[in-house]
């Protein structure tokens, strides 16, 4: 396989699969750039090696033709100041205007190319499509971790056209050798944490650590399927019926694996969803009628934070409550601090998925943790056991 860093970009054309998936306000201002600082590094590394830079991305959800508020004109002026040099832009991400406008870029030049998204083969994954977003270039380089569970034309059919010169960008592979940290022979006692709102979604997760971990935390709106399935009263709090069979399973599985599997002994109970509510703090198994369980308890906070302690690799996905609400953000806070506090400690700590990374980073500790993966989808995905599609067609 093909490595960016001893790979000779002098005079070539590197297509790079970005994820400049932004938010935009309504005047088309960025109004979060970390994904597109993340990709500089990969972008920077080809221009200094004098090769040329065509990057690719979707924006947004188009139905599969333009729309100006999912152009990537918007972002020309944030990426040229970021990589200090004018960034040109053609307004579609293939045919003849792509090419004429590839065919005059020189060596050290950036070219970003209209949203991907704008054609329906991108999601279909259609091979024509691909052919022709692999035309103008001579090598093709992936950094899009975020969509890299996702078969689509951009992300892995396009690999084929470059069976010699296809490799992963900086993003991919750090998160490709954090991931693998955590999954091969990770150091014990190894700690997963599980939290946010559904079960659904996270089964094959769970159902994937349990031969991997030696513990398994569960809390946020997740627990309650796990407390009714074991008889407790849960109130009016989320629930998934349909899982509680699956629940039953999990907490056998964990059983026969010799996994540990903890819920929260107390949570914080609200009259209603609403950062108003009233609240207090009850018995998770006990939860009284016409309430919900918005958080864990102070018990639960201080059993899981003593578990992370004692632990040198942990894994944290979802939160422990609605830690959007002040009031129900007490469980989430600790966890994060306890989990930076044994990363200090010496243990590694990988945190991702959604709302993790929104968690982590709003209580100022995401540089205190091991690895944020920003992944999402992808990285439980590649947590599930999953081959992505994105890896496996630079790998293959
Ligand atoms: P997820 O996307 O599955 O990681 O879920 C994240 C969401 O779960 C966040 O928006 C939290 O507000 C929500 N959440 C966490 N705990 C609870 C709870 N006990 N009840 C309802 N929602 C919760």
């Amino acid at each position: 396989m093909k490595n960016i860093d001893n790979y000779d970009f002098k005079g070539k054309k590197a297509i790079i699969r970005v994820d400049f998936n932004v938010p935009l306000d309504k005047e088309y201002n960025i109004t979060d750039t970390s994904r597109i600082d993340a990709a500089i590094p990969t972008i920077k590394k080809v221009l200094e090696k004098e090769g040329t830079a065509i990057l690719m991305s979707h924006l947004g959800r188009p139905k599969g033709n333009p729309e100006e508020k999912f152009s990537l004109k918007h972002l020309t002026g944030y990426l040229s100041d970021k990589l200090g040099k004018e960034v040109q832009f053609v307004d579609d991400c293939v045919g003849d205007k792509v090419k004429e406008k590839a065919s005059t870029l020189q060596n050290g030049e950036v070219l970003l190319l209209e949203n991907l998204r704008f054609h329906e083969g991108e999601k279909k994954g259609d091979e024509d499509f691909a052919k022709q977003l692999a035309e103008p270039a001579d090598v093709y380089i992936n950094d899009a971790f975020g969509t890299a569970h996702r078969a689509h034309a951009s992300t892995a059919v396009i690999a084929k056209y470059f069976p010699e010169n296809k490799m992963f960008g900086y993003i991919m592979q750090n998160e490709i050798k954090n991931m693998d940290k955590l999954l091969e022979e990770p150091k014990t006692p190894f700690t997963a944490i599980l939290g946010g709102a559904k079960v659904s979604g996270k089964v094959e997760v769970i159902e994937n650590l349990i031969d991997k971990v030696d513990n398994i935390i569960i809390g946020g709106g997740m627990m309650f399927t796990f407390i009714k399935a074991l008889g407790g009263n849960i109130g009016k709090s989320l629930v998934e019926d349909e899982l509680i069979d699956k629940a039953n399973e999990i907490i056998e599985k964990a059983r026969e694996n010799d996994v540990t599997l903890y819920l929260p002994k107390d949570a914080i109970a609200a009259s209603d969803y609403d950062k108003d509510a009233e609240s207090k703090q009850t018995n998770s198994y006990d939860i009284p009628e016409g309430w919900m369980g918005l958080d864990i308890g102070e018990e639960a906070i201080q059993k899981f934070s003593e578990l992370i302690a004692g632990s040198k690799t942990i894994l944290w996905n979802g939160p422990m409550g609605v830690f959007e609400m002040p009031n129900f953000a007490m469980g989430t806070k600790a966890i994060a601090e306890a989990v930076a506090k044994a990363t200090e400690e010496g243990a590694y700590s990988l945190v991702g998925g959604g709302d993790s990374v929104a968690a982590i980073s709003q209580m100022g500790l995401a540089d205190k943790v091991s690895y944020v993966s920003t992944g999402g989808g992808a990285m439980l995905e590649y947590i599930e056991g999953k081959e992505l599609p994105g890896v496996k067609a630079i790998r293959e």
